[in-house]
């Protein structure tokens, strides 16, 4: 016969536990600033429940790959290093600031030693080029510089480069195609991001509408604020936004120069993510000067590191990365756009459900880590920045 124990001591371990908190440990709910709205006097967009309490639970799948356990593919093996060497054919677009091709240029085999960053049309696109329905175009940029992940600036800025040179080619010279107004630009690093490549590749499209729910929270929290949020936010280090959060950032900083500003986001949708946030108003990476992609590009750089820095031991290594630019749903329209870079942690359920999150680690206390790791990181790329 089973009889149930009335065990005192597990009734003491219980408290804040099964839903039970005292006040001081409950869950607290942030909304993401740059992602919320207010409708019908009630917030909608992404939030996350932030309960440190809960980082103590007990984790028993982790699959942890140690960072020299890493393999890197020989360069000579990589497919856009074949493209890059002529000995396989691709459709430029770009190379670095100059326009090269078009997409309705035949594939042909070139040699692209004169150029840094190269950017191609995606052979396997999700979009097509002749039909309405699904239709874009979609790119693939690289670097020369052959390297699988953010572990150095100059491959970044080299991508970068030439993703903004092919997109300003489709979508500000309206010769090329009239409908396509909506940049969408992203990272995905490492074969948890999705990358079907290992050599580090930024992807673009260019595409005639953006409808995501997504698209809509980023447009309609724009659009509630007079004063451009994301400026204030790149400037301010305290301040109270349209749905009367209390933000103070003052702790969250983790590094900022004259163009961009690292932080840790106040409602971060991703555990150790992170945020770049312009300082200039720019309302896509069509707009950004040189100087200003070559802060987002450092900044990337150290956001990598920096998140590989206080990877906690119970947890899988966060080597790999989706890299996301939020920018306007038509570069016709005013807004400000911004940078997540996000470990590769599958969407919870509660995500695909609520655009709900759930994090024990407090942002605050994240950054403090990560400030005591960033000398280290500095000085191991201090060349280029200067
Ligand atoms: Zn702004």
């Amino acid at each position: 016969m089973n009889v149930m124990k009335d065990d005192t001591n597990i009734q003491s371990n219980s408290i804040n536990y099964w839903g039970n908190y005292e006040e001081e440990k409950r869950p607290k709910v942030r909304y993401d600033p740059l992602q919320s709205f207010i409708e019908n006097n009630k917030i909608f967009g992404f939030r996350i429940h932030l309960i440190p309490l809960r980082g103590n639970r007990p984790r028993e799948n982790v699959i942890r790959v140690k960072k020299d356990q890493l393999n890197y593919t020989d360069k000579e093996t990589s497919i856009l290093m074949q493209i890059y060497l002529g000995n396989d054919f691709a459709i430029p677009i770009a190379g670095d600031d100059k326009c090269i091709g078009k997409p309705t240029d035949n594939p042909r085999k070139l040699n692209f030693e004169n150029y840094k960053g190269i950017c191609i049309l995606n052979k396997y696109s999700p979009l097509s080029i002749n039909h309405t329905e699904a239709g874009g175009i979609s790119l693939v940029a690289f670097s020369h510089k052959y390297t699988e992940n953010l572990d150095d600036v100059s491959p970044i800025y080299d991508i970068l480069i030439s993703i903004q040179t092919a997109l300003r080619s489709l979508i500000i010279d309206k010769s090329n195609r009239k409908d396509l107004v909506v940049p969408v630009v992203f990272f995905n690093v490492g074969p948890s991001s999705g990358a079907s490549l290992k050599q580090l590749h930024g992807q673009a499209y260019a595409v005639n509408s953006a409808n995501g729910l997504l698209t809509y929270a980023f447009m309609k929290s724009f659009a509630q604020n007079n004063d451009c949020l994301t400026c204030r936010l790149s400037r301010e280090n305290r301040l109270i936004d349209h749905i009367e959060q209390e933000l103070d950032q003052t702790d969250r900083i983790i590094w900022e120069d004259q163009y961009v500003r690292l932080l840790s986001p106040y409602a971060p949708i991703r555990p150790f993510s992170l945020r770049i946030l312009p300082k200039n108003h720019r309302n896509w990476l069509g707009e950004s000067t040189k100087e200003e992609i070559h802060s987002i590009s450092y900044a990337l750089y150290l956001a990598h590191n920096l998140i590989i820095s206080v990877s906690p031991s119970g947890w899988p290594l966060l080597t790999d990365r989706t890299i996301v630019f939020r920018q306007s749903s038509s570069i016709d329209y005013d807004y400000h756009y911004f940078v997540d870079i996000l470990p590769c942690l599958p969407l919870g359920g509660s995500e695909l459900i609520d655009s709900l999150s759930i994090t024990s680690i407090d942002p605050d206390r994240l950054a403090a880590s990560m400030k005591r790791n960033l000398d280290e990181i500095i000085n191991f790329n201090k060349n280029f920045y200067e």
